[in-house]
């Protein structure tokens, strides 16, 4: 996958999470929970592809590796 397209897919992410959260405001200690939350489903997909578990899916990992950029370009814009 190109650096475009990760950006472009990060982007579109952004444009839905305002779409589903628009007025969202949190504190600090809030950001890092949800943070967390998305990081843990990254790693938890990447896991099941390492493990090669039923249901294990590259998409399904890039999808929360994506949501979890989403989440950190959310915090730097000002939370
Ligand atoms: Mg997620």
């Amino acid at each position: 996958m190109t650096r475009q397209k990760i950006y472009d897919l990060i982007n579109a992410e952004r444009d839905r999470q305002n779409e589903l959260h628009p007025e969202n405001k949190h504190t600090p200690m809030e950001w890092a929970a949800i943070l967390s939350e998305e990081c843990g489903e990254a790693v938890r997909e990447l896991n099941r592809l390492q493990d090669n578990e039923a249901g294990a899916d590259i998409n399904k990992a890039i999808a929360e590796l994506i949501q979890t950029a989403a989440v950190c370009v959310r915090i730097l814009e000002g939370g």
